[in-house]
């Protein structure tokens, strides 16, 4: 019986298969860890006295439906090393714990291998990596997972101590010509906003200020007034710092206020690096082996009708976007390929 092989298990691959396991077909998920979920999967939940639409929990239940899905075979730990076969029949080789398994009679594929974090790459080694007052969004992220465990009042983050000061620095590894990403990364504006606030939230006298070159505006800050927020201790300072030292036990940032025309500086406690998203290093591979074409930075695009190869692109393999963006995409390209079957087999179109 013919398949559809889903390669990458985030949330993009998962929100595909489910979709395409709804609908009758046998569905092969092919994950190159042990666990579903991609990058997200470390991520905390930022309500604080509401939820404040980090859209983490859209992700759960697809992730056990997927599991609990009899149409939907898993293979966790397996890289795709070859494809042969012609569309609408391909077969696919997938390399798993040394050995080889064969995928066959796979009629439509979709691509959903996502994206790195820039910390993930060696370039995006910060000053002070050995330093744990420098922190990754991603390790922030982490903390907030493992919020709920902890019973200390004075450090419920588990940073060792309480801090009074916390700097978040935006746009790291995104909107450079240096580090080869001129491009937003569209979802950091957001994710450091969210932080900021459920750490005021534990930490009430917590002097909180966000370094930002631009707001992206993708609904993140619909609710938001800003002088509240500086009232409330979150100050938005327009700018790229210029240099951070650790002076005494503090960590010394150097920036320029642009209003007043003069370099000036600011001690914290904690910095926290925000970080974009990269493409993957596979993509170049899969540029030849599926026909796609890598862009300017190294994401994704088809070449030629995703409908006439029977291989379509899924999430953040095509660029940045939130987890909304990414499962609205997931499920369009389910969609897509759906109708795509239908006419095939209505005749109104030749099959591929
Ligand atoms: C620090 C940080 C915080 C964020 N916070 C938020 C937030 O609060 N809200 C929000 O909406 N968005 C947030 N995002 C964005 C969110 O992470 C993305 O929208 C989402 O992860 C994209 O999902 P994806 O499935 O496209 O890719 P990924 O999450 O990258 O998933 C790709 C999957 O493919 C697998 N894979 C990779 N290569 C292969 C291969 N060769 N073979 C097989 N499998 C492979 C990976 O293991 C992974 O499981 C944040 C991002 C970062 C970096
Ligand atoms: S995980 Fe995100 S969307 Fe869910 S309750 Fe928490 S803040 Fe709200
Ligand atoms: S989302 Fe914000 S922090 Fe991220 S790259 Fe875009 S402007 Fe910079």
């Amino acid at each position: 019986m013919s398949r559809i092989a889903v390669i990458g298990g985030g949330i993009a691959g998962t929100t595909a298969a489910v979709e395409l396991a709804r609908a009758g077909n046998k569905v092969t998920l092919i994950e190159k860890t042990d666990t579903l979920g991609g990058n997200i999967k470390d991520y905390g939940c930022k309500a604080v006295d509401k939820c404040i639409k980090c859209n983490l929990c859209l992700v759960d239940e697809t992730i056990i439906a997927a599991q609990n899905s009899p149409e939907i075979e898993i293979i966790y730990q397996g890289l795709v090393n070859d494809l042969t076969g012609k569309p609408g029949d391909y077969n696919l080789s997938v390399e798993k714990d040394g050995d080889f398994v064969e995928v066959e009679n796979v009629e439509s594929i979709v691509l959903a291998t996502g994206f790195v974090k820039w910390s993930d790459l060696e370039t995006g080694t910060p000053e002070f990596s050995d330093d744990n007052r420098v922190i990754w969004a991603s390790q922030l992220e982490e903390f907030m997972r493992r919020r709920a465990d902890h019973s200390d009042p004075e450090d419920i983050l588990k940073f060792g101590s309480k801090p009074n000061s916390v700097v978040f620095i935006q746009c790291n590894g995104s909107r450079s010509i240096q580090e080869k990403a001129r491009y937003c990364s569209k979802i950091c504006c957001g994710y450091s906003y969210r932080m900021a606030r459920v750490l005021k939230h534990f930490y009430p006298d917590l002097e909180a200020t966000i370094f930002f070159i631009d707001l992206q505006e993708a609904g993140y800050f619909l609710d938001v007034n800003f002088a509240e927020l500086d009232q409330a201790g979150i100050n938005y300072v327009n700018c790229k710092p210029i240099d951070v030292s650790k002076v005494d036990d503090k960590l010394r940032v150097l920036y320029e206020n642009q209003q007043e025309g003069r370099m000036e500086t600011l001690d914290a406690d904690l910095l926290v690096l925000s970080e974009g998203l990269h493409p993957n290093d596979v993509n170049e591979r899969w540029s030849m082996l599926f026909n796609m074409q890598l862009d300017a930075y190294g994401f994704l695009y088809p070449l030629v009708d995703e409908e006439e190869t029977g291989i379509y692109l899924a999430g953040s393999i095509k660029g940045p976007r939130d987890i909304a963006a990414t499962i609205s995409d997931g499920k369009r390209v389910a969609y897509r390929l759906l109708k795509q079957k239908q006419l095939c087999k209505s005749g109104g179109l030749a099959d591929v």
